[in-house]
């Protein structure tokens, strides 16, 4: 099983597609961590895509769409969830053909809607794990404050939250990620969740409308 999370920056899809990919036993595929981790590592990956990221712009679709690609060729499980690509109809045609060639396609596509100003609210005060990139704030504290209660990494505040950066990423994400939205739900393949509430009752409500509660360890 295939399953896209989408929403805006801040709508809490990394934090839901973490939470419900270990419960489903899936692999979570994230290429905003994927980068991040390429960036801390210093690597050819990560001097690429810097520049794009600090200005908050999309990374180019050939080095995004090569990233997943590799990814695909060595998927370790069989149900996977992608968090924050595809980001634009190109990106979503080239998962589409990918995964078709496969024999495969995208199950599911779980919309996390949020008000905008609760989106900026949340940004503004968002932290992350430098190590392990679980991303904390003011309704999803961490137990020290300036340490990560999973792996006890360094966190930080992202330089692409920055409250100007902040405006250019959701510009992109209306001009260039919301057509998905659309796109998906013509595939009827659309779930729209309300990602308002607390991370556990939106996690719930996840799970209910995937339909997949049967699969999560009691
Ligand atoms: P995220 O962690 O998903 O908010 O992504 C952070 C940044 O990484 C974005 O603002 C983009 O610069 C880049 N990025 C992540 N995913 C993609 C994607 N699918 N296509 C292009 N750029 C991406």
């Amino acid at each position: 099983m295939y399953i896209v999370f989408l929403g805006a920056p801040g709508a809490g899809k990394g934090t839901q597609a973490a939470r419900i990919a270990k419960e489903l036993v899936a692999e979570h595929i994230a290429t905003g961590d994927l980068f991040r981790q390429a960036i801390e590592a210093g690597n050819d990956l990560g001097k690429k895509v810097n520049k794009y990221m600090v200005k908050g712009a999309l990374v180019p679709d050939e080095i995004t769409v090569g990233l997943i690609m590799e990814r695909l060729a060595v998927l370790a499980q069989t149900r996977a969830i992608f968090d924050g690509f595809p980001r634009n109809l190109e990106q979503a045609k080239a998962l589409d053909g990918a995964l078709d060639k496969q024999n495969k396609a995208i199950d599911r596509v779980v919309y996390i809607r949020v008000a905008e100003d609760e989106l900026v609210r949340r940004l503004s005060k968002r932290w992350i794990c430098r190590n392990c990139q679980t991303p904390y704030g003011p309704d999803i504290p961490s137990r020290d404050g300036n340490r990560c209660d999973r792996c006890d990494g360094q966190l930080y505040q992202r330089p692409d939250d920055q409250p100007e950066t902040v405006r250019k990423r959701l510009k992109v994400y209306f001009s260039e990620t919301a057509p998905l939205i659309e796109y998906y739900r013509q595939q009827e393949k659309l779930l729209e969740v309300d990602g308002s509430g607390s991370v556990d009752s939106v996690a719930n409500n996840i799970i209910s409308a995937l339909g997949e509660r049967q699969f999560i360890a009691q």
